[in-house]
């Protein structure tokens, strides 16, 4: 059973009307907000320097995971606490995985192959996280790159591994086992769980593997490789293991379109991944030379972000500083986003030397907005 956000709050400094009440070191403006954010697991219960003991053993007793998690290098094993990622989240995406015979004579090859093969997310590029080598004989692939592990050093972890003969029994052994680690804190089911993938069929396999990424496998291992599996289990696992609960966001930078240099003309929006490419994608077809500075708004929407207060001229004085716009660019009008335009006035008392134009409401208006404009 989990704590909800009022059991927790009982134990606090407010509820007890104690010293300390709402002084907001743990980093939340008031020790309710605490608690709420504690019984969701978005906080660590040590950021709050009063807990009682006896809240702290409760809530480790409810936090315990349905799952154990094994860490091989920089990767993370299971861990696992819900059966629907809509109940809470997932926590440890399937790690994908490749065991190369090093007694075929093109191993080499096919570890070069493993090894050059990437594709671009929107935050991060993705590649296979684990190559396990079979017969491994000191051929320098093992030891100090975290990719590799040898075969032997596999086994030795703590982990239950399923060979996949039958997709059936497979599918019915990885649902039976999470249900239990997670319904009925089964000991006996902690273990996270490894489907290992025969060669054979490339379609086939890709169809299974795709099953047992969204259930519920915590790791899957293959004896083939190929591109377009790959990249196709590597998006579906992304769009599984994406947090619902917190908006797909770009990092805060200044992206660059079509080569611009010092003058050309300047964009600003907020890091919502959404409004993000629904910009860049029309900045790169129109093919003129852009600047786009994406403001840190937790991911939110213009309009979102402005009623959050997470796009205030504030935000976007500091981000021009973070970012040295001033020194790599000369253009000083930036266009911000239509729905922002009772912000103008705003934006151009705290940022006096640079002209803030009102821009469009719909990115696909661009085109047009831009034949009209001049960047000087
Ligand atoms: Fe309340 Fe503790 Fe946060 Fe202070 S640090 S506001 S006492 S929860």
């Amino acid at each position: 059973m989990e704590m909800t956000g009022l059991q927790i709050f009982k134990y606090l400094p407010a509820a007890k009307k104690e010293e300390h009440t709402n002084c907001k070191e743990c980093g939340c403006p008031t020790c309710m907000a605490f608690a709420l954010k504690l019984a969701k697991q978005n906080i660590q219960i040590d950021k709050c320097p009063y807990v009682k003991e006896e809240l702290k053993e409760q809530y480790s007793h409810c936090i315990k995971h349905a799952q154990n998690t094994v860490t091989i290098g920089n990767l993370k094993i299971g861990g696992e606490n819900v059966l629907y990622r809509h109940e809470k989240t997932f926590i440890n995406r399937t790690v994908l995985a490749v065991c190369v015979d090093c007694l075929k004579p093109d191993f080499e090859k096919q570890i070069k192959r493993i090894c050059d093969f990437e594709i671009k997310g929107v935050n991060e590029n993705y590649s296979v996280d684990l190559i396990i080598l079979k017969n491994c004989q000191n051929n320098g692939y093992s030891g100090e790159n975290p990719k590799f592990i040898t075969y032997e050093d596999y086994q030795k972890f703590e982990l239950d591994t399923i060979i996949d003969t039958d997709f059936q029994k497979t599918k019915d052994y990885l649902i039976t086992t999470r249900t239990k680690a997670v319904k009925e804190k089964d000991e006996s089911c902690v273990k996270p769980v490894t489907v290992w993938i025969k060669s054979g069929n490339l379609y086939d396999i890709c169809a299974r593997a795709s099953y047992y990424i969204c259930k519920y496998a915590n790791m899957i291992v293959f004896e083939d490789f190929e591109e377009a599996m790959f990249s196709t289990i590597i998006r579906l696992r992304e769009n599984i293991f994406t947090d619902p609960q917190k908006p797909l966001q770009v990092e805060s930078a200044l992206y660059e379109f079509n080569n611009p240099d010092e003058n050309s003309i300047v964009f600003l929006t907020t890091n919502f991944a959404l409004t993000y490419f629904a910009v860049a994608n029309e900045l790169e077809g129109i093919n003129v030379p852009a600047y786009l500075i994406v403001i840190p708004a937790d991911g939110m929407s213009v309009l979102t972000a402005w009623s959050a207060e997470k796009f205030t001229a504030d935000i976007v004085a500091k981000t021009l500083i973070n970012l040295g716009i001033r020194e790599k660019i000369k253009t000083r009008k930036i266009i911000i986003p239509g729905l922002l335009a009772h912000m103008t006035e705003e934006l151009k008392e705290a940022i006096p030397d640079y002209d803030f134009v009102v821009g469009t409401n719909e990115a696909s208006d661009l085109r047009e907005f831009i034949k009209n404009f001049t960047a000087k």
